[in-house]
């Protein structure tokens, strides 16, 4: 059409979350492009204002610091969403996602900067302090109530595909249709590149095997242990932690989630590589409109299964 034929391609890059952020999307004009990138990024150094479990200050920390207070905390409107789509998915996964995990995750990543295994008292002790029915929510105050002294909360699971969600409401304000944003390999795409039938997305397996789709209106994330794990004795364990262990996970698991909203296919994606295949088949059907592939590599024993047509 005549208007999408006035529109050019833009793309903007930068380092956000520990990770590189990528804007593509198409507008009218230079101006209206750069104040819409600006805009974005923004929103997401908020969010992680909020959010990042690196700062003393951020509010998911101030949080975690009243657990067992016996207190019910107000929190910000993102931080409620946030969790509650968390504990939504903790309990459609049988807890293989969990945004308790602060205290295993510190103490694993403790473990890896010293380079030294942790003990199994300290991580009985960390593994006390999580579950997470050990948090909960009143949505219609938006408070959140954590039973247990030394709870930490930790988002890292789902973030990301939060923060691509946020971004491209962000774009939208400005009238902007055709968006790409990719946090850190969570993507969320919206109508797809002008006089096209979607976005080219390839995703891998991580081996052998490479899928390409045009792609609109969906989301994928992709989770795998490519750089994040901790090697010890010559085993690596993942970044990804087992909630019923407090252990990374031992599996070199691939996953690729798919799904309408960019913060389930994140957290479905972290999900699915602790449930493993068989799990994942019956978690799956609680979400109708998500598709997975995941490869599971364990010594000679590899697995593969896939859901996209
Ligand atoms: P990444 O963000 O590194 O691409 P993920 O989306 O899988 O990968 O998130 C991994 C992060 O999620 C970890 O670094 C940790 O902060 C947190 N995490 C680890 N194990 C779990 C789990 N079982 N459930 C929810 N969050 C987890
Ligand atoms: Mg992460
Ligand atoms: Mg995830």
């Amino acid at each position: 059409s005549l208007s999408h034929a006035q529109e050019s391609r833009y793309s903007f890059e930068k380092g956000m979350m520990g990770s590189p952020f990528k804007l593509v999307f198409y507008a009218k004009n230079d101006s209206i492009a750069n104040i819409a990138a600006q805009s974005a990024f923004k929103r997401i150094e908020k969010l992680n204002e909020i959010l990042s479990d690196y700062r003393d200050g951020s509010e998911i920390n101030m949080l975690s610091a009243q657990s067992g207070s016996g207190k019910w905390v107000p929190v910000s409107d993102d931080l409620f969403n946030i969790l509650a789509i968390s504990q939504d998915i903790s309990k459609k996964t049988d807890g293989a996602f969990d945004a308790t995990l602060g205290p295993v995750v510190q103490m694993w990543r403790h473990a890896t900067r010293k380079g030294v295994f942790p003990q199994e008292t300290e991580i009985r002790e960390a593994m006390s302090k999580t579950g997470y029915t050990k948090m909960k929510l009143d949505s219609k105050a938006k408070r959140v109530f954590l039973s247990q002294k030394g709870m930490r909360l930790d988002i890292g699971g789902l973030g990301k595909g939060f923060a691509a969600e946020e971004a491209v409401k962000v774009l939208k304000s400005f009238g902007i249709k055709s968006i790409m944003m990719d946090a850190g390999g969570k993507i969320v795409l919206t109508n797809p590149p002008p006089g096209t039938k979607g976005w080219n997305i390839t995703i891998s397996n991580g081996s052998d095997s490479l899928k390409t789709m045009a792609l609109s209106h969906i989301a994928l994330a992709t989770s795998g242990p490519t750089y994040r794990y901790m090697e010890y004795n010559g085993i690596r364990y993942s970044h990804i932690v087992d909630p019923k262990t407090g252990i990374g996970l031992l599996f070199h698991v691939r996953t690729t989630a798919i799904s309408p909203d960019g913060t389930v296919a994140d957290a479905l994606a972290t999900a699915f590589s602790v449930a493993g295949i068989e799990k994942s088949k019956k978690i799956i059907a609680l979400f109708p409109d998500s598709k997975v592939w995941l490869v599971e590599k364990q010594g000679e024993h590899v697995a593969d299964w896939n859901t996209l047509e």
